[in-house]
């Protein structure tokens, strides 16, 4: 099975952070986005998000992926100070596709693929995008997806260097 997976964090040691997944899919990783920052949206008063998409060909279902990503995360909540805060590290499943490269849909109470809010966020697009040139979502390109996003979300998400 190949997953896209979306990765962000916007506090401690960001880079630290998202290299913990890349660490933790090794030699599974079939292609990687640059690191994109992103402003913050809803609250403000907060550091800038570091992003980006990794894809991956796993071998577990895709529950026991989004475990594998979630207890990523809660290995980084451990140094988390304030609770309603900024976020150590969110690792969503954005999308699945079987080894013919035929969608994945999971429709269940812990886990919805593609992810519901994927389809609406340039800080996932844009990297998955670079990640994949020919990436689909639900049988659309996420090319032409990016496309209709409204233009300034796009160019606010911009490739950075550590
Ligand atoms: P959040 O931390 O806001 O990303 O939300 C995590 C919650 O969303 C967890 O309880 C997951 O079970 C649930 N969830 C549902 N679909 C997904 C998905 N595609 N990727 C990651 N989490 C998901």
């Amino acid at each position: 099975m190949r997953a896209v997976l979306s990765i962000g964090s916007n506090m401690d040691d960001k880079w630290a952070l998202l290299r913990s997944v890349s660490e933790e899919f090794a030699g599974q990783i079939v292609a990687e986005s640059p690191v994109y920052a992103t402003p913050p949206w809803g609250v403000e008063d907060q550091d800038d998000f570091l992003n980006a998409v990794l894809i991956v060909d796993v071998d577990e279902s895709p529950l026991e992926l989004l475990r594998r990503g979630q207890r990523l995360e809660q290995q980084a909540h451990r140094v988390r100070v304030r609770h309603w805060g900024p976020r150590t590290l969110d690792v969503d499943v954005v999308a699945l596709f079987d080894d013919a490269g035929n969608p994945i849909d999971c429709d269940t109470e812990e886990l919805t693929v593609p992810h519901p809010h994927a389809h609406a966020r340039a800080f996932v697009l844009v990297p998955w995008l670079a990640a994949d040139p020919g990436a689909t979502l639900a049988g659309e390109s996420v090319e032409g997806i990016v496309d209709k996003l409204p233009p300034a979300e796009v160019a606010a998400v911009r490739v950075v260097e550590p």
